[in-house]
């Protein structure tokens, strides 16, 4: 049995960055971006009036002037703007010809065609000059920078219909047990509801792959080895259940008729000890535990960390340290992952309070179901005291503090 540190690592040495392809701009977000972005012309590419006011001459400060004209967003208007008069203009608005500055209109006194300006004029007050966010042709992104909100602004700014990124993988996820039923069944005293499929496929839109594809296998390794023949395309095959010692364990026996050599099968840990991973020709497969818990480690230690690979994502390395608020006891030779929720603390140094939430085993995600991380038991014989300092990874996407 291999130990966790090396399972990810041989897991992440078959897994390979995905070639770049050209994407709509609406897929791009949260990928890498795989060009640089370049400016397509002066941003912004007039001279833009930021406030809703008049469009003067510096020199008419103090003065009454006559307003000739107004100037709306997306108008271009070509009067010139002359000393003794002005032009009404908005907001976003291009500032017509002979602008030195835009008094905003809470500044004046209007009475019909005449406006009385204020003292001070400063030249280019509320005018952005032309090209003075982002000049035509300088890089505005990198490649290899992510594609945040903030980026797709950029890039749709620039016109931008589609951009070139390290793109997401691919997934299907394949339940196995004659055991389950769809939520849609009514159960018998024997058959429980299938819960992996439903969160396997949220862990994956969790991470931004959309809506897997989720097929179901009876206990038969034709059926299995069947099922993984249907979703030979995907580039990440996920099966749950199946992976242990049981006679009815037959994934390691279908992912050999199918085709399929083993990178590692059993690692040292606590939930999540069956796990397996093979690959065939490009496509990677999980045999994820059956066990709910250990089922969402698995994908939350291992598929995330391929996921990132193949988007060409660095690892999460960055430990997080948190102290425990209470005891945890080891799983002797086996690292244990205990689920937990984590806590700010600003006052403390970590800053984190790690509060266990242990099941009764590794079926149990009722105990843990409002974990927001995973706490690192090393292992070891002696129990953890509450106050001990342990790593900890966040669940999904985002911490929630809460
Ligand atoms: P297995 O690895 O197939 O022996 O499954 C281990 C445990 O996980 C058994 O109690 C199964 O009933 C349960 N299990 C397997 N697959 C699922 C699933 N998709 N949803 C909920 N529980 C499951
Ligand atoms: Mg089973």
């Amino acid at each position: 049995m291999i130990r966790p540190d090396e399972a990810l690592r041989l897991l992440l040495e078959t897994v390979h960055q995905n070639a770049p392809r050209r994407v709509p701009l609406a897929e791009a977000w949260g990928l890498e971006l795989a060009e640089p972005i370049r400016a397509d012309r002066d941003y912004p590419p007039f001279p833009r009036a930021m406030m809703d006011g008049y469009a003067v001459r510096t020199a008419d400060a103090g003065k009454v002037v006559r307003v000739v004209g107004e100037v709306a967003a997306g108008q271009n208007v070509d009067t010139p703007v002359r000393c003794a008069e002005c032009l009404e203009i908005m907001t976003g608005a291009a500032c017509p010809p002979g602008t030195e500055a835009v008094v905003p209109k809470e500044q004046v006194r209007r009475s019909g065609a005449e406006v009385a300006l204020p003292r001070r004029v400063t030249p280019g007050q509320h005018i952005a000059p032309q090209g003075s966010e982002c000049p035509a042709g300088r890089p505005a992104l990198n490649a290899g920078e992510p594609i945040t909100p903030l980026a797709i602004a950029v890039m749709a700014s620039f016109g931008l219909k589609s951009v070139l990124v390290i793109p997401r993988p691919s997934m299907a996820v394949i339940t196995t047990g004659a055991e389950l039923i769809s939520l849609d069944e009514i159960p018998d005293p024997a058959k429980i509801r299938d819960s992996n499929g439903p969160m396997l496929v949220a862990m994956a839109c969790d991470m931004g792959l959309g809506q897997p594809r989720h097929l179901h296998a009876e206990d038969r390794t034709d059926q299995i080895a069947k099922s993984l023949e249907e979703v030979a395309d995907a580039e990440i095959v996920l099966l749950t259940g199946g992976v242990s010692v049981g006679t009815y364990d037959l994934v390691p026996q279908a992912l050999d008729h199918y085709g399929a050599e083993l990178v590692f099968h059993k690692v040292s840990q606590k939930p999540g000890k069956p796990l397996l991973v093979a690959r065939k020709g490009a496509q990677l497969v999980f045999g994820l535990p059956g066990n709910p818990l250990a089922c969402h480690f698995c994908f939350h230690r291992y598929v995330a960390a391929a996921v990132r690979k193949m988007e060409g994502k660095r690892p999460i390395t960055d430990p997080m340290l948190g102290r425990l608020t209470e005891p945890v006891e080891p799983k002797g030779g086996r690292t244990y992952f205990v689920a937990a929720l984590a806590q700010c603390n600003p006052e403390a140094e970590p800053r984190w309070r790690v509060r266990p939430l242990p099941g009764t085993s590794s079926a149990d995600v009722f105990a843990s179901a409002r974990a927001n991380c995973y706490a690192e038991v090393p292992p070891g014989a002696s129990e953890l005291p509450a106050g001990e300092v342990v790593r900890f990874t966040w669940i999904g996407s985002a911490p929630w503090p809460n």
